[in-house]
């Protein structure tokens, strides 16, 4: 099965945003049902552009990598993602497409998350 991470559908104007926040960003509007605040959830955009990167070294344990490339793209649809690159030269502006994958992990849990590869 195709691993997903999902952006919040706004039920007002379809807006999709991520990471989760308890209004739209584009109308403002929370919308409830009973006490709840409810979004639709939908699986985010692979495609974007590289906004900004920095190189990690000194990493805990479980990243099992020496040095680690995190960047910061912009997804087709608007949203602003944190993720690791695998681009040998990063440039800003750069088309990116993302795979979902496992980014840390432990004996007991995996953590997954976008991993951005040259479009
Ligand atoms: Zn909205």
């Amino acid at each position: 099965m195709q691993k997903e991470i999902l952006g919040y559908k706004c039920r007002k104007c379809g807006h999709v945003q991520y990471p989760y926040r308890t209004r739209c960003r584009k109308c403002g509007e929370t919308v409830f049902e009973g006490n709840d605040i409810v979004f639709d959830t939908v699986p985010l955009p692979r495609d974007g552009k590289l906004l900004t990167y920095t190189d990690l070294y000194a990493l805990p344990p479980e990243f099992e990598v020496v040095k680690l490339t995190l960047g910061i793209i912009e997804l087709e649809g608007g949203q602003r993602v944190t993720g690791q690159l695998r681009v040998d030269k990063p440039q800003l502006g750069m088309k990116l497409h993302a795979e979902v994958e496992v980014v840390r992990k432990d004996a007991y849990s995996k953590n997954w998350g976008f991993v951005f590869y040259p479009a």
